[in-house]
C-alpha cells in the first residue's frame, strides 16, 4: 500500500514559521486574514473615504486630522510599509492558579520613504501579540520631514533630519542632528532600525540614560521623530532648513554622493589660482 504523500519539511521549516529578526515583506499577505482591500468593510470615515478612492495617498490621509483607527488604511496607501520586531519582552508572574506568561511586543513599521509608526501590544501568545503589535504600529503612523538639512552638505536630497530634535520615554533621551550624506547612521541599534525604516539615511544621535532598555530607546526615538513631523513651520523655514519632499530613492546612491563631491558647473574658475 503506498502511503499517503504528505508535504515535505525542509530543514529550514517551512515559511511563516522563520526568524522574526529583520523586516518582513507585507506586500502580498492581504489573502492570509481574507481581508484584501476589495472585501475590507471600513467602520471609520477615514477608512470610508480610503476605500471609496476619496483619499488616495497617506500625507493627504494623516491631513486630514481624522482619527487613524484601521490598519487596512495604511495597507492600502503605504502596499510598501514593512514591519520590524524591536523587542520582545517575557513578562511571567504568579497567580492562584500557577504561573501566567505574557508577552510585551514592540513592533516599528515603515515604508523607508517618510513613514514610520512604533506600536506594541501584550498578550499570551507571541505571534498574535505580534500581529496586533503591527496593527498598533501602523494606526500610529506619521509623516516625518526630511531635507538636505546641512550647509555641510547640499547635495539636495531628502536623506537626513531637516533640523534638530529630541526625544524623552523613561530615563532615555535621544536627540537627532542633521548630517551631510554619506555619514550613515551614527545612532545606537534601536535608533538605526526606526530611523531606516523612516527613510534616513544619515544622521547623528546622542542619547543619554538607560539606553538598554530597549523599549524606552525606541519610545524615546519615535517621540523624537514626532516631534520632527509636528514641529510648526513656516514657508520660509522651509527653504532655510532644507526641507525636501519626494523620495530619497530618486537621488543618486549615497557612494556616489560621497566619494564625489558636487563638481562645480563647466567654466566655473577654479578657486586654486587665488
Ligand atoms: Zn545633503
Amino acid at each position: 500500500m503506498p502511503q499517503p504523500q504528505r508535504p515535505q519539511r525542509g530543514p529550514q521549516g517551512r515559511q511563516g514559521g522563520g526568524s522574526r529578526g529583520g523586516p518582513r515583506r507585507r506586500r502580498r499577505q492581504f489573502d492570509d486574514d481574507n481581508k484584501t482591500p476589495l472585501m475590507w468593510v471600513p467602520k471609520t470615515q477615514l477608512g470610508r473615504l480610503v476605500k471609496s478612492g476619496e483619499i488616495t495617498t497617506m500625507s493627504d490621509a494623516l491631513k486630514t486630522g481624522l482619527p487613524l483607527r484601521e490598519a487596512e488604511i495604511v495597507d492600502i496607501l503605504l502596499p510598501d510599509v514593512v514591519d520590524e520586531v524591536i523587542d520582545v519582552k517575557m513578562v511571567q508572574r504568579m497567580t492562584d492558579s500557577g504561573r501566567r506568561v505574557r508577552f510585551v511586543i514592540t513592533v516599528a513599521v515603515g515604508n523607508s520613504d517618510g513613514f514610520v509608526g512604533l506600536g506594541q501590544s501584550k498578550g499570551k501568545e507571541v505571534g498574535m501579540s505580534i500581529k496586533r503589535a503591527i496593527e498598533n504600529a501602523k494606526i500610529n503612523i506619521i509623516e516625518i520631514r526630511r531635507g538636505c538639512g546641512s550647509w555641510e552638505c547640499r547635495c539636495g536630497t531628502p536623506h537626513t533630519v531637516p533640523f534638530q530634535v529630541t526625544g524623552k520615554s523613561g530615563s532615555v533621551e535621544v536627540t537627532f542632528k542633521p548630517a551631510p550624506r554619506g555619514i550613515g547612521l551614527a545612532t545606537g541599534d534601536v535608533a538605526k532600525k526606526i530611523l531606516k525604516l523612516a527613510g534616513v539615511a544619515d544622521c547623528w544621535g546622542f542619547t543619554e540614560g538607560k539606553t538598554k532598555t530597549v523599549v524606552n530607546y525606541a519610545k524615546s526615538v519615535f517621540n523624537a521623530l514626532m516631534k520632527n513631523a509636528e514641529m510648526r513651520i513656516t514657508e520660509s523655514e522651509i527653504t532655510k532648513l532644507g526641507i525636501l519632499k519626494g523620495s530619497i530613492a530618486m537621488a543618486p546612491p549615497a557612494s556616489v554622493a560621497a566619494s564625489a563631491p558636487p563638481a562645480p558647473p563647466a567654466g566655473t574658475p577654479q578657486p586654486s589660482e587665488g
